[in-house]
């Protein structure tokens, strides 16, 4: 069998590689794959890390996902959308802290007055920052004209996560009618518009297996993104999904150990992309971002929404931070950053390297 070290000086992984990098649970391998994919980031990007502040600013969703915490099913939620106001608020509080860029994330919809009210978003944070600050949006699936209609506007970024390769397990978590071809059909759009293009998938899926997620991985390079932010899957009472995993507590190390891998595996395939440590990490271990770090992540996302609204964007149970101010978050995540041995790089945008070749 090829050693971990053949595996890594590969120049280009293969399914049954990257599965078996994922199927690893031996301590000492676990720490030679981390070890491998924080030296392919540092030797691409540096000990450094870019920050977004994350604006959740409406739970309303039109979706059923099952696995979701603010699916439109989910009846004891309180729904939210936040004022313009105190959007615009939260986003120059980002901008004069020098966090760089910030990311906006709703449920989704695709109205009129919803479509207006980013529009409006957009414009108002590039005139508080003389269109200095970078913004990602994460709203979910709409057509290439609104795509167009927010890039024209000042998006930069876009995150679309298409959940999972497998199209059995994605109809298996959603209901019918959504697809993977149309997530993919998304992407594309997005890339037309100009955006720098996100996806990301969950990890630990109910049937999910290190083939599949090794299959995540493949279609994530084949698709040439510029930015990957993934998670574990963390299951949500109430939902569908809520008991999909048995007895989730037993199985949050492992959960966690295969985020980890996963941002390992990415990092490897996809050396100057941008890789988010996503809370979801946070939710299973204290240290658990500082770890994706360690794996090859660089990019964290203080929460940057009110904590009035928090309690309301609960995707998954025990979700951290809801009583956190946007001050904590960020302080949080920099000590995080601190323990890692890296550095926060400040009033950078932080664009992915990868896009940025991609248009020299
Ligand atoms: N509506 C937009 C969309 O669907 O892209 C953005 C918001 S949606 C809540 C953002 C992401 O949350 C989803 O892409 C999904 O991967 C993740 N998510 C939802 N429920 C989750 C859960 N129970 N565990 C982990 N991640 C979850």
């Amino acid at each position: 069998m090829t050693t971990l070290e053949g595996i890594f000086a590969k120049p280009r992984l293969a399914q049954r590689d990257l599965a078996r990098l994922l199927a690893l649970d031996d301590p000492a391998e676990l720490q030679q794959l981390y070890a491998a994919a924080y030296a392919v980031k540092v030797r691409e990007l540096g000990k450094v890390v870019h920050l977004r502040g994350l604006i959740e600013v409406s739970n309303l969703c039109v979706r059923n996902c099952l696995y979701c915490g603010i699916r439109r099913g989910h009846a004891t939620v309180e729904r939210y959308t936040i004022p313009e106001d105190e959007v615009l608020a939260a986003a120059a509080w980002v901008w004069q802290e020098g966090l760089g860029s910030v990311v906006l994330q709703s449920g989704e919809r695709t109205d009129e007055a919803f479509l207006a009210y980013v529009e409006r978003l957009l414009g108002g944070m590039r005139d508080l920052s003389q269109a200095g600050l970078g913004v990602t949006l994460s709203l979910g699936e709409q057509t290439e004209a609104t795509y167009r209609r927010w890039r024209r506007a000042g998006a930069h970024r876009y995150l679309l996560r298409l959940e999972t390769a497998n199209p059995e397990i994605f109809a298996a978590i959603h209901p019918p009618g959504q697809n993977l071809a149309s997530r993919l059909a998304c992407l594309a759009s997005l890339r037309r518009c100009g955006y720098q293009v996100g996806t990301g998938v969950m990890i630990g899926l109910p049937g999910q297996t290190a083939r599949d997620l090794a299959r995540d991985v493949l279609m994530m390079r084949d698709l040439d993104v510029d930015m990957v932010g993934m998670g574990p899957f963390i299951p949500c009472a109430q939902t569908p999904l809520a008991d999909s995993l048995g007895d989730f507590d037993a199985r949050r190390a492992a959960q966690l150990e295969l985020g980890l891998k996963m941002i390992a595996c990415v990092r490897l395939v996809m050396p100057d992309i941008n890789i988010a440590a996503s809370t979801a990490l946070q939710a299973l271990a204290p240290d658990g971002r500082e770890r994706g770090l360690l794996a090859g992540a660089n990019i964290l996302m203080p929460n940057v929404t009110d904590p009035r609204y928090r309690r309301g964007y609960q995707l998954y149970d025990g979700k951290p931070g809801l009583d956190e101010t946007s001050r904590e978050s960020r302080d949080r995540l920099a000590a995080a950053v601190a323990r890692a041995g890296e550095r926060v790089a400040l009033a950078e945008r932080g664009d992915s390297l990868r896009f940025r070749r991609r248009g020299a």
